[in-house]
């Protein structure tokens, strides 16, 4: 029964009442990209660039190779949309020549957007590659920032984009709870926003992602996380603007469709999770989500969103 859900569930993301939802891949490098397009991603809605820097442990890529990288990636969605994650170094993610070695707390330190915008340079050269691959393609490009605090990170993002003459749109990622807090103000900065929840998470329990014994509360079902979702994505309806979800929390089927019903506009996943959002997502209409979406933030814990999203789903 499970295969053949998977196998009836092809087209674009949609509710049962054919409220669209894009579903989109995660990709790592233009290796992943195969992947996508077979499970029917309709573009990818976060490029990690990281892999790219991990040759070559002194310095940047040269312009000609990030090029190259991005380029095919790109020429594998003609049309489509492509989310490019500028370079989130630090934290989880270190690179010997950019991310300071003497910082207590590397999670709270120079990291992400913080990293670029002390290395102008860095950031500089990947937006002109970025630039340049997609010169005369007609893919739909689009460029965020990780690790964007307030308005002030998403303006100095923004005029970097405009500085290398991006014609993209530019957007913020929402993985810090003050970013989340304040979405309408960053939004005047930037055309869209995606929430990162694996950072959000981690920042909103002060619960060190890679420290198993507070996995608890990585828990993408805590109503905390969900309260800010839902914030983000109301500030971004109010502004006529988008609003994704990339972390890990879009590839849990039911979840996703809490995430639908809190108003977020599109979901990307690693792409092996594709079909099964996409059939989960199809059984639903909006006002379902809407209401699992409203059960699960009145839960007081993880657990019980859950299964307070599951009772409202299967109509009990
Ligand atoms: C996230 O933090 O949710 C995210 C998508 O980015 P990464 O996992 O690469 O930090
Ligand atoms: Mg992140």
């Amino acid at each position: 029964e499970r295969k053949a859900a998977l196998a009836a569930s092809t087209g674009p993301g949609a509710t049962a009442d054919g409220h669209k939802v894009p579903l989109l891949a995660n990709v790592g490098g233009p290796a992943d990209v195969p992947a996508a397009v077979e499970a029917g991603a309709e573009g990818i809605g976060l490029f990690r660039t990281e892999f790219l820097f991990l040759d070559d442990s002194k310095k940047a890529p040269s312009e000609e190779k990030q090029v190259e990288a991005y380029r095919q990636v790109l020429e594998a969605f003609p049309e489509g949309r492509v989310v490019v994650r500028v370079l989130d170094a630090g934290a989880d993610k270190p690179l010997d020549f950019l991310t300071p070695a003497d910082e207590p707390n590397p999670a709270l330190g120079v990291r992400g957007l913080r990293t670029l915008l002390d290395h102008p340079d860095v950031l500089r050269t990947q937006l002109t590659a970025l630039a340049k691959a997609a010169e005369g393609l007609p893919v739909y490009l689009e460029v965020m920032a990780p690790m964007v605090a307030d308005r002030a990170d998403a303006k100095a993002f923004a005029d970097a984009c405009r500085d290398a003459g991006l014609q993209a749109k530019f957007g913020a990622m929402v993985e810090i709870p003050s970013a989340a807090l304040r979405a309408r103000s960053v939004l005047q900065e930037v055309e869209f926003l995606s929430l990162g929840t694996n950072d959000l998470a981690q920042y909103t329990f002060a619960a060190d992602r890679q420290v198993g014994a507070v996995s608890r509360l990585q828990d993408p079902w805590q109503p905390a996380l969900l309260d800010l979702v839902a914030l983000s994505a109301e500030a971004a309806k109010a502004e006529g603007k988008s609003c994704g979800v990339c972390g890990e929390a879009a590839s849990d089927p039911l979840l996703a469709c809490v995430l639908t019903g809190l108003g977020v506009t599109s979901l990307s996943m690693g792409s092996a999770s594709i079909p099964y959002v996409r059939a989960t997502l199809t059984k639903y209409t909006l006002a379902q989500c809407e209401r699992a979406a409203a059960a699960a933030r009145a839960a007081d814990s993880a657990e019980e969103a859950r299964s307070a999203a599951q009772a409202v789903l299967s109509g009990e």
